[in-house]
């Protein structure tokens, strides 16, 4: 499948200390009216949880990451799921010797400061039906 899209705007920012990243995002999302785009940021997080998607039991496990971390990369994109606007992204993260993990950012990621920027498209909707094959909510 493709869907042929257009920017329409782009919002950039900093996210609040101490807030959830995950939820965040979402909430920027729903008061601005964003219902397709790509989220990208950088900055730290005082600690992680990240999700691994296991393909055979198709279960997510989760992985708790109690430390201060850097947000080397964070990429995701927008789109709806039951109705509303939903943050699919996924993050590197690195320590004080520079090792890095990465994973399906979760909630329970909190903020030590975070710089944001979402592109916002027009031109499709992308939304989110179960698909049976995989287990995961995918774009229809
Ligand atoms: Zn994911």
């Amino acid at each position: 499948m493709a869907e042929e899209v257009k920017q329409k705007r782009v919002l950039m920012g900093r996210l609040d200390h101490g807030d959830d990243l995950l939820n965040s995002l979402t909430a920027l999302c729903k008061e601005h009216d964003v219902q397709l785009g790509k989220v990208t940021a950088i900055g730290a997080v005082q600690k992680a949880k990240l999700e691994y998607y296991n393909q055979w039991n198709k279960q997510y496990e989760e992985s708790e990451l109690p430390k201060p971390l850097e947000i080397t990369s964070l990429v995701g994109n927008v789109s709806i799921k039951d109705g509303e606007p939903v943050v699919h992204a996924h993050v590197n993260l690195a320590d004080s010797d520079g090792n890095t993990y990465g994973g399906h950012l979760a909630e329970g990621t909190i903020i030590f400061a975070t710089e944001y920027i979402i592109e916002v498209y027009e031109g499709a909707i992308l939304k989110r039906q179960f698909d049976g094959v995989t287990g995961l909510p995918l774009w229809r």
